[in-house]
């Protein structure tokens, strides 16, 4: 086994292949407090690409309630019931193994199997909530919620280091060095099922009819000609964006990712523990359980929120995720100036530019001129 760096947990871990950092590395952030789940970024990956035999219940992209909804069912209170408890050093510094440390000595990496039935209920616990009940009162009034759930889009996180990858005994998958985009190789690969059984995430899935694995491509022709993926460009909530993450020692301030999650830290990734370096970072919801939070994206979470109910107060920062959803293009760098939030190209070129706040025009209710009425809605 090799040590390699893993800075979300600050501390090296257990890898079985050396650190091997792509060139650039594909990552999505996602706004937790705006998505609706109304799963058009579901169906725009589904009819791109996941629309062929054996192919029906394959979702790369789902979207899911949390906290009772699940795709496989229970995944991730399957995995961490596996792990145990694990604990965070008082500096964020992970205390705990990893899935691969601690692996029984026969495997790659510490894994459930899902049965076929786990993989029938894509919407299982769709807008079930937790907490208290509705009618103990007062609970939208205060953050968090007594009574809350949040939805959770989820893709492949072409992590930095892949448990699907370490597990293959084909070494049919593999992460591409210009954009770091994890992919299994149809023609290598021979159906074992080994990337299905050691994906925490279980964001890699066999398909019955071709017998092979297959998983989320991260719309790699689309990130070659400078186009953000399907599930990104489509979000009716404007709720995601998807450039490339630098690792904190290298990371640019000017860079949309970067500044998010390594600036103002208030994009987070999730289950880190499992230690994967996962590349899908998500701005936490503000009023959901605190404890929930803490186990999903580690003990930042508290921050991570403050910051983000602060944003009201960082023009800079608003622009940014005024920026989310703007244009199809990857944003490599972003500026806000003047009220104006501006995105350009890798080029330097400039993109798109989105005023933060949008001028309210109002309109008296006769219209003296054209002698009509108007029904103005608010
Ligand atoms: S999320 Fe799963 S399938 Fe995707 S790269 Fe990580 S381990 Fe592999
Ligand atoms: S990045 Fe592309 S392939 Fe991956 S989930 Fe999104 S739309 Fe599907
Ligand atoms: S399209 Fe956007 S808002 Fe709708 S479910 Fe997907 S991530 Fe959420």
């Amino acid at each position: 086994m090799s040590k390699v760096k893993n800075w979300q947990l600050g501390r090296e871990v257990e890898y079985p292949y050396d650190e091997s950092r792509p060139k650039r590395q594909w990552a999505i952030i996602f706004d937790l407090n705006k998505c609706i789940a109304c799963q058009t970024c579901t169906l725009a990956c589904k009819t791109t690409w996941t629309s062929g035999k054996g192919q029906e219940y394959m979702f790369w992209n789902n979207v899911e309630t949390k906290p009772w909804g699940g795709y496989p069912l229970a995944w991730d209170l399957r995995i961490l019931e596996k792990l145990g408890r694990q604990d965070w050093g008082k500096n964020g510094e992970y205390l705990g193994k990893t899935l691969i440390e601690a692996a029984p000595p026969t495997e790659r990496v510490l894994h459930y199997a899902p049965t076929d039935e786990d993989w029938m209920y894509p919407n299982v616990g769709e807008d079930d909530c937790a907490g208290a009940p509705v009618d103990s009162g007062g609970h939208v009034q205060k953050l968090p919620h007594d009574e809350w759930m949040f939805y959770l889009p989820r893709t492949c996180a072409h992590c930095t280091y892949p448990a699907c990858l370490a597990a293959c005994p084909r070494k049919a998958i593999y992460k591409r060095e210009e954009d770091g985009i994890v992919l299994i190789d149809q023609s290598r690969c021979k159906g074992y099922g080994e990337c299905v059984r050691a994906c925490p995430y279980k964001k890699s899935m066999y398909n019955p009819y071709t017998r092979t694995s297959e998983k989320c491509v991260g719309c790699y022709p689309a990130v070659e000609e400078g186009i953000q993926p399907q599930c990104v460009v489509n979000c009716i909530g404007k709720i995601r964006v998807m450039g490339f993450i630098n690792p904190p020692w290298k990371a640019r301030e000017d860079n949309p990712i970067d500044y998010l999650v390594h600036k103002k830290k208030i994009a987070l990734p999730y289950y880190p523990q499992l230690g994967l370096e996962p590349n899908i970072y998500y701005i936490p919801p503000i009023h959901a359980d605190p404890e929930y939070l803490h186990q999903m994206f580690g003990p930042r979470v508290d921050d991570a929120i403050q910051a983000y109910k602060q944003l009201v107060d960082d023009p800079v920062a608003a622009g940014l995720l005024c920026l989310m959803g703007s244009s199809d293009r990857i944003l490599h760098r972003f500026a806000v100036e003047k009220g104006v939030a501006i995105g350009y190209d890798a080029d330097g070129a400039e993109i798109v530019r989105v005023p933060v706040t949008e001028a309210i025009y109002e309109r008296s209710a006769f219209d003296a001129g054209r002698g009509a009425a108007r029904h103005n809605t608010p």
